[in-house]
């Protein structure tokens, strides 16, 4: 692991990937593979997420198209499109010290990247972050899910075939070679996956204090008000909680609403369920499996004791777990404990918005927050009152489809963001420049000993001074720079007046 993390860095030491250029050429090289290459990665990816079912290279293809190919090809023309501009100096305000000089922020990439990948979403969740890597301009080395196993593999088959192949290495496997792959240093860690492993990464990037970004999970709550469009709120939340089998990190995990709510949202979600997947679910192309047996397993625990409303059909043989709906869910029990990260959806009566704020707000930050209500005014109060890595209104989701916002969580659901322009200063230093001259030294004099009371005069004037912004402001800006210089060199001519005096005046002079 040592040599192969060495040979990327030599690569990188290579300056190969700062050009502008090659960034481009390695971007559009991306693209290229996911265009020429998409019914393989199609495959793989469907059949991760599909396995035991029959439709592993057919219907669930057009999902994984629309959940994770669509992503990527959307992601790498925007980077293509705006990153002559992102990879620009930034000039920077000056001062009446610096007025004269150059000051600017440049970004410059990091040096080397590990990207860890969870299975969940296996193509997107590594492919994101690669292309933000690529365009910040450094060296990566991913680590795909071993738990999706056909899209780590074709990752490794097929990016040597289309990018720089020490610039961008696959490493595959599983908590051994990861174990063993962070105890090397890296420049930056994007690591997503649960909390727990998300410790161990930050553990190991600690030793040798390399900063992380943590995409991890955690309970997104789901209020629904009393005014609101019931039918439009549930389609919506059983789009979020069902697609990929409820194996997405923002899915709503719970819904909050009033008792009265109840019933009306358990029979607008069942029929919901009837329309998107059909009589016969297990037959239908766009409803996933859970992603093995021991997931399996775990979700099944979090249904003991539970009142089912609707669905808890289960089958171990293909690891389907039916949509399901749990009514008057008590805080205290397993599924409230954990995220849930399946097909199932308790719903946990409140009295109203407060306590409801009050219930998001005794809990970890969660990873998106969700408020279905026809009140703006609700809306914006639940959103100053609690906290959460993102949040979307009257929908589901949806934050994550928009790459100018930050995606990432807060608290126990992550640190740092991605996505768009995020994922390019995610993985980018910005770095501050000031470019003096070699000349106007009697100005800088102010600053070298033997310190004086004047010299500390001048320099509260010219570093604190502050100026309203515009035209007036540069103007004035300008003639209190003239006024500094003439006051320089008069203090000076004084200085020098001042000195020749005291010279005169010792005994022995002329
Ligand atoms: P996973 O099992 O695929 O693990 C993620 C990565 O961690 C893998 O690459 C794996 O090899 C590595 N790993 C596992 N154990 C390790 C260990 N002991 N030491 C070092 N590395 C180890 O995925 P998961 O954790 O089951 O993923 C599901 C979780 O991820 C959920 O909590 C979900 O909410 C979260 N998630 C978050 C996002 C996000 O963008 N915030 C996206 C997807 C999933």
């Amino acid at each position: 692991m040592e040599r192969l993390v060495q040979r990327v860095r030599d690569a990188f030491r290579s300056g190969r990937s700062r050009p502008l250029r090659f960034r481009l050429q390695q971007l559009e090289a991306l693209r290229r593979m996911v265009q020429e290459r998409e019914r393989d990665i199609l495959a793989a990816i469907a059949s991760d997420l599909s396995k035991g079912t029959r439709f592993c290279s057919g219907f669930s293809e057009l999902n994984a198209y629309s959940q994770e190919v669509i992503t990527i090809l959307g992601e790498v023309d925007l980077v293509l499109e705006q990153l002559p501009e992102w990879i620009t100096a930034t000039p920077a305000k000056k001062n009446l010290l610096t007025m004269m000089d150059e000051a600017y922020v440049q970004p410059e990439p990091l040096g080397v990247v590990l990207i860890i990948g969870a299975w969940n979403y296996p193509f997107v969740l590594t492919m994101q972050p690669l292309i933000g890597a690529i365009a910040a301009g450094n060296a990566v080395i991913i680590k795909p899910s071993e738990l999706s196993e056909n899209t780590a593999k074709i990752l490794a088959k097929l990016l040597p075939q289309y990018l720089d192949q020490d610039l961008y290495v696959v490493v595959n496997g599983g908590v051994d070679e990861t174990t063993e792959l962070l105890k090397q240093r890296f420049d930056h860690i994007l690591y997503t996956g649960n909390t727990a492993v998300g410790k161990i990464v930050m553990a190991a990037a600690a030793k040798h204090l390399t900063p992380v970004t943590l995409e991890l999970g955690g309970k997104s709550p789901c209020y629904i008000d009393r005014d609101c469009d019931l039918d439009v709120a549930c389609r919506r939340i059983a789009w979020g909680k069902y697609m990929n089998c409820g194996q997405t990190c923002i899915a709503p995990d719970y819904i909050l609403c009033e008792p009265s709510l109840q019933s009306q949202i358990v029979q607008k979600i069942k029929e919901t369920v009837k329309e998107f997947y059909g009589e016969n679910i297990k037959e239908s192309p766009d409803y996933e499996r859970i992603v093995n047996l021991r997931h399996f397993k775990r979700l099944l625990s979090l249904l003991e004791g539970q009142k089912i409303a609707f669905g808890g059909e289960t089958d171990e043989a293909t690891c389907y777990i039916a949509p399901t709906v749990l009514t008057d869910v008590d805080p205290e029990t397993k599924v409230m404990q954990e995220e849930i990260f399946g097909p199932i959806l308790p719903i946990v009566p409140v009295k109203n918005a407060d306590e409801a704020i009050t219930f998001i707000n005794e809990r970890e930050k969660p990873l998106a927050l969700y408020v279905f209500s026809h009140n703006s005014k609700l809306v914006r109060r639940m959103i100053d009152c609690t906290s959460s890595g993102g949040v979307t209104a009257n929908d589901v989701i949806m934050h994550f489809t928009l790459s100018s916002l930050p995606f990432g969580g807060v608290g126990s659901s992550g640190m740092g963001a991605y996505h768009g322009k995020h994922s390019f200063d995610t993985f980018s230093h910005q770095r501050p420049c000031l470019l003096k001259s070699l000349k106007r030294e009697s100005a800088n004099k102010l600053r070298y000993p033997p310190n004086s009371q004047s010299k500390v005069d001048w320099a509260k004037f010219f570093l604190l001074k502050r100026f309203s912004k515009g035209k007036l402001g540069l103007l004035l800006l300008a003639i209190l720079g003239v006024v500094a210089a003439v006051l320089v060199k008069k203090h000076r001519a004084v200085l020098r007046r001042e000195a020749l005096l005291g010279f005169l005046a010792a005994p022995g002079a002329v």
